[in-house]
């Protein structure tokens, strides 16, 4: 193998988790190539759909406030580098009862990590927010440091600073297989064999395919999210009085929605989607499936409930508790496993590269993964 084609480690997969760790790896200076089998951004894994929402008070467990945060920090440097605009500040709101996951779960996280909130009864939501209408029994937790990611442009943005601090990247390629022995990783492509000190597989919903002889407990889920133009009170979807929204409701399912940023109002269900896989997935959206969306927004949101603009269909790499998985490979150190994010991966993915930066570098991750390692 000529020396060229030696890197000291090789992504394969340059979604979001493996495009920002493709940039901090090149950032520290790392010879990295990063291989993904479609040109991204694209509209076939996880990282589509032009919003991501990013929040602070995180219901889902303490431990990832501190990692959210640092990717606060992160996303705004990336924004500066890049002159790009990458996140939009709205607010977040919780709805669901007292009691319930969502907001005791926010309100652990808040009170634990002294997180600036409010706790609004479910009139007060109403009169602040008037496109938001719960029920009686709901009441809202409001964190100010909540709002939207660009996703695509998040890409882009990592992908142009990767290749600027000398990053290679190679579109169109996929990684086939690999081989690990006590020197490395040879990695395989249909184009040809690169050799590295380490392989990174942030393969997302494909991760399986890369690891077969380990194949990892995971469900592939696919999620349909929608876009409703609003008929009435179109002026309180704006960003600028609507916050981004949350919502557990009857018997615990969970809803989100964007404000309207020109496009509709974006929602969608958070999980309660079919299981699939990464190439088996149906990407049409059925009449049903818009009707059981619908009937969330004339209860929860009847100013937004005006004609479906558009619909589209997206992956969840669910993890068994619905963690992460960011760990080395059961039976090769040299092999990092970084993308099962269980439908809430993006908003941490300058962080998590960090952590693979650090993974990859054999140093000591500065955050607590302990949560996120394989169990
Ligand atoms: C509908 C929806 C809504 C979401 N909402 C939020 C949200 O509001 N906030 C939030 O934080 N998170 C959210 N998430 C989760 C988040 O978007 C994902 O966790 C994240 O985008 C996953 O990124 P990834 O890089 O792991 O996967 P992907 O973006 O799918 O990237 C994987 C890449 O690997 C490539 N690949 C696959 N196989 C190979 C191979 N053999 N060789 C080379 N390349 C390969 C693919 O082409 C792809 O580009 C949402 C997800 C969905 C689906």
């Amino acid at each position: 193998m000529s020396a060229d084609r030696t890197y000291e480690v090789v992504i394969a997969g340059l979604g979001v988790m493996g495009s920002a760790a493709a940039c901090e790896l090149a950032r520290r200076g790392v010879r990295v190539l990063g291989l993904d089998r479609y040109t991204p951004p694209h509209a076939l894994g996880s990282s589509h759909g032009e919003t991501r929402i990013i929040r602070e008070a995180y219901f889902e467990h303490p431990v990832y406030v501190p990692l959210v945060q640092r990717a606060f920090e992160l996303w705004c440097a990336l924004e500066q580098e890049t002159g790009t605009k990458l996140l939009l500040e709205t607010g977040g709101l919780m709805i669901g009862k007292p009691g319930s996951v969502l907001i005791e779960g926010a309100l652990r996280s808040a009170r634990l990590h002294r997180l600036t909130h409010e706790i609004l009864a479910a009139t007060e939501v109403r009169k602040r927010f008037p496109a938001l209408r719960p029920d009686d029994d709901m009441i809202g937790v409001r964190e100010p440091h909540a709002g939207i990611l660009f996703p695509e442009a998040c890409i882009n943005a990592f992908l142009a600073r990767a290749r600027g601090q000398g990053a290679e990247l190679h579109y169109g390629e996929a990684v086939q297989r690999w081989d690990a022995g006590s020197d490395g990783v040879r990695v395989y492509t249909g184009q040809g064999q690169y050799c590295a000190r380490r392989l990174i597989i942030s393969a997302g919903a494909w991760v399986n395919e890369l690891l077969p002889k380990h194949e990892l407990s995971l469900r592939i889920e696919r999620q349909t999210l929608h876009w409703f133009e609003p008929v009435s009170m179109t002026d309180e979807f704006s960003s600028g009085r609507c916050p981004i929204h949350l919502w557990q409701f009857d018997d615990g399912r969970f809803f989100y929605g964007f404000p309207d940023l020109g496009a509709g109002v974006k929602a969608g269900f958070h999980h309660a989607g079919e299981i699939t896989t990464a190439d088996g997935i149906r990407r049409d959206v059925s009449p049903d499936e818009i009707e059981v969306v619908r009937s969330v927004m004339r209860r929860f949101l009847p100013g937004a409930n005006g004609p479906l603009l558009k619909s589209s269909v997206c992956l969840y790499t669910n993890t068994p508790d619905e963690h992460f998985l960011i760990d080395t490979h059961p039976q090769y150190p040299s092999v990092l496993i970084a993308s099962p994010c269980s439908g809430h991966g993006f908003k941490f993915a300058p962080a998590i590269a960090e952590i693979i930066a650090d993974l990859a570098q054999s140093r000591s991750p500065r955050y607590d993964i302990s949560l996120f390692r394989r169990r």
